[in-house]
């Protein structure tokens, strides 16, 4: 299966976001009140030329952020906390008709979840029928999703997506999970954490998983540490997450893609396999 990733520009955080410090409130705080930001991360969308039709996950950011009151002032993450870098020509669609991928062509646009740089590109793809969790749509909506930090007033007129409610059928450690093709080799898992509706995409391709996490961490080392982020609402959650995707990648040789790892594009070309059994115990939470 042909798999690309698509980087849609590149963001940058606060070190804290990345990797959290401390526990509870405590940690939300010790985020917003870190002075350090990481470098420039990039932006990942990915696209699946799948048999049944081409798949789309996330849709990256839109140059849009770049204009003036694009974000809302009032709310302190996107005056503190939060510095992208798009140009026009990098949205995911421009990039699609480069690779000869039309965005009309999409059948399924996959979201891990709405946060902006995920749903910035959503407006690429009108005709595409558009999936993303119950429970991220349900937390994403309304003047209580603006407040979650979702730019809901930005998503497209006409956005109307599927919800998906998980099914009890295992994949591995994960209880429940959704499967969308009739190959059965593409499927959706519930990783709650980052956000509490965030799902991730495990495509089985040529006897490997390619496990595209959304921001269940920001690198693969975080994932195998445990390293709950910075801004998870649910820390119980995201631990949990975490310590799932750890064990699938334990017993599947898995490739590990969250969206914003400097690494993640590579391991995708290589097919270099998440190396779960070589760390040792999980993450300890330090003040
Ligand atoms: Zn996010």
């Amino acid at each position: 299966m042909k798999v690309h990733a698509i980087q849609t520009g590149t963001v940058a955080v606060k070190t804290r976001q990345r990797e959290g410090l401390g526990r509870g409130k405590r940690r939300l705080a010790n985020t917003f009140l870190d002075r350090q930001w990481t470098d420039r991360l990039p932006i990942l969308a990915w696209a699946i030329e799948h048999s049944e039709g081409l798949i789309v996950v996330d849709t990256g950011e839109t140059a849009g952020t770049s204009e003036p009151g694009y974000f809302p002032r009032w709310h302190p993450y996107f005056r503190t906390g939060l510095r992208e870098w798009v140009a026009p020509e990098v949205e995911v669609g421009p990039q699609l008709d480069r690779l000869g991928l039309s965005p009309r062509e999409v059948r399924w646009v996959v979201m891990t979840h709405l946060h902006t740089d995920h749903a910035g590109g959503l407006h690429h793809f009108p005709d595409s029928e558009i999936l993303v969790s119950r429970v991220e749509l349900d937390n994403a909506s309304g003047r209580m999703g603006r407040v979650r930090g979702y730019l809901n007033n930005r998503f497209p007129e006409w956005f109307d997506p599927r919800g998906i409610d998980f099914l009890a059928e295992p994949v591995g450690p994960f209880p429940e999970s959704f499967t969308l093709t009739a190959a059965g080799d593409v499927r959706l898992v519930p990783v709650p954490g980052h956000t509490a509706g965030q799902l991730a995409v495990v495509v089985e391709d040529g006897g490997c998983s390619i496990f595209f996490a959304g921001d269940s961490s920001y690198t693969e080392d975080l994932m195998l540490s445990g390293a709950v982020d910075g801004i998870a609402p649910d820390e119980v959650a995201a631990r949990r997450t975490l310590e799932r995707i750890r064990t699938y990648a334990g017993e599947t040789p898995t490739v590990y893609l969250p969206s914003h790892d400097p690494d993640s594009a590579t391991r995708l070309t290589q097919r270099r396999l998440a190396d779960a059994a070589a760390r040792g115990p999980a993450h300890e939470v330090r003040d």
